[in-house]
């Protein structure tokens, strides 16, 4: 409280000085103190500084703490070489092919180093028949560095040795009231790199500050060159949206942008479905949630989710088709993975998790005998129970279902034996189908391979 009164008394009287185009904004004025720097960080710009180098902490992370989040990393900017960079420091290495980057290690934090790089002149640039960026790897000096940077926000230079940041494009101002603006005309940015138009929104949610409307106006009209930008790199970029802790908001801004529409699979598969809207929703603000209490959260259990109700009505078709209901389950996610890898680009790797939450969701249904234990034994029990009362939050099951759950979970021996069901298939769930009867020609439906899992109505 002091501190804040101190500042902003400090803040009225001090002043930026100029220093070439930049502004340099002095301590009294920001109060960004060098101790809000991590250790890695810090030791990196000393050591440079040392060698007779200019190196300053950038991006993220100085916009974050001027807006008084904590910053995820600390990236450093320099104008030494990427072999430069190396000799200074013992523990680093030089990764990445086109940009060069350097990784410095201090015990457990690694500090990326960057050398300024400036955006080739617009004779030279080699940009795609879109106007897409496809080299920028020149080096450069500071002010070129800057420039090259998406938004002002972005590209401010503290240095902790001085407690100085330089600012080139009025990125402190515009943080101070909270706006995100691009640097330089938002058509050519766009063009540059499409990305950007989605790290507006990301940014903005993230961060709570509002995209200013001349960098906002040209989105809905270029929303199309998202169509030229790799697979990969949209899915990260989406992917980046949902777990940044403000999901909803960043879906809320794409739709209020219509970036959303036939751009992204994976937000149509989101956006575009009725029923599983308030499943997805509220899958997200789970996400949100836990991630504001730090808890982990897997892509995978997303995706899962993401998916769910593209899975829920291949199986019931199936089911309604005669299949079995673990054949069904099997041959409905075998069917939605193809069809969405074609389109999603999501990574093999998470398969085997979100197929496991998926099965196991059938066997929340069956409540009697040596079942339920089993269940409970299962590695992935507690990921599975977490889409179960989604499920049930969402109206897709009935709540009696999670509630049972979550009390045997934890219940005595006696009250477990109590609560079992009798062991008839008498206690089918509201959505629960049970076909018995197979017509003639129809497959076993065994495509996994595991129909002795068990499945509900068995
Ligand atoms: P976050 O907190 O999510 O890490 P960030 O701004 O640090 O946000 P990064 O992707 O880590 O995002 O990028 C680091 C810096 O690199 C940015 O602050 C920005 O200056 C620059 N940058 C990143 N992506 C782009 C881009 N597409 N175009 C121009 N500059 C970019
Ligand atoms: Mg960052």
């Amino acid at each position: 409280m002091i501190r804040k009164l101190f500042k902003r008394v400090f803040r009225r009287s001090a002043k930026p000085k100029v220093v070439g185009r930049a502004q340099v904004i002095p301590f009294a004025m920001h109060g960004v103190a060098c101790e809000q720097i991590s250790y890695g960080a810090k030791r990196v710009t000393d050591g440079l500084q040392a060698a007779g180098y200019q190196a300053f902490v950038v991006g993220g992370a100085v916009r974050d703490l001027l807006l008084d989040k904590t910053p995820k990393d600390f990236d450093v900017a320099t104008n030494a070489t990427p072999e430069e960079v190396k000799r200074v420091f013992r523990r680093s290495r030089i990764i990445g092919r086109r940009f060069r980057l350097v990784h410095v290690m201090f015990g457990e934090e690694l500090v990326e180093v960057a050398t300024f790089r400036c955006m080739t002149d617009a004779e030279d640039v080699q940009t795609d028949e879109h106007g897409r960026l496809l080299r920028d790897n020149e080096f450069g000096d500071q002010e070129q560095d800057a420039a090259r940077r998406d938004f002002t926000a972005n590209a401010l230079f503290y240095d902790p040795a001085t407690q100085e940041i330089h600012d080139y494009h009025g990125g402190y101002a515009d943080t101070r009231n909270h706006i995100l603006r691009i640097i330089g005309d938002p058509l050519v940015r766009y063009r540059e790199d499409p990305v950007r138009m989605l790290r507006a929104v990301r940014l903005s949610a993230k961060l709570g500050i509002r995209i200013d409307e001349v960098t906002a106006a040209p989105i809905a009209q270029l929303k199309s060159l998202l169509d030229n930008v790799p697979q990969a790199r949209l899915l990260d970029e989406v992917l980046k949206m949902l777990l940044s802790g403000r999901s909803v908001e960043c879906i809320k801004a794409l739709r209020s942008l219509e970036l959303h529409h036939g751009l992204l699979p994976l937000l149509d598969v989101i956006l575009e479905q009725p029923i599983g809207q308030k499943f997805v929703m509220l899958a997200l603000k789970n996400t949100d949630e836990r991630l504001a209490q730090e808890k982990p959260v897997s892509p995978a259990f997303l995706f899962a989710a993401l998916l769910w109700h593209e899975v829920l009505a291949d199986w019931e078709r199936l089911v309604k088709q005669g299949e079995r209901p673990v054949g069904a389950m099997h041959l409905a996610m075998d069917g939605v993975l193809a069809r969405q890898k074609k389109k999603l680009a999501i990574p093999h790797r998470h398969d085997a998790v979100m197929k496991e939450i998926w099965l196991l969701q059938l066997r929340f249904e069956q409540r009697s005998g040596q079942r339920p234990y089993r269940l409970l034994e299962q590695p992935r029990f507690r990921a599975a129970f977490d889409f179960l009362l989604l499920r049930c939050a969402s109206n897709e099951v009935d709540n009696e279902l999670g509630l049972w759950w979550d009390e045997f979970q934890d219940a005595s021996d006696a009250r477990r034996e109590e609560m079992l069901q009798p062991a008839t298939p008498g206690t089918a769930k509201k959505r629960r189908r049970k076909p018995r009867k197979k017509p003639a020609g129809q497959s076993g439906g065994d495509a996994g391979g595991s129909a002795n899992e068990g499945g509900a109505g068995e």
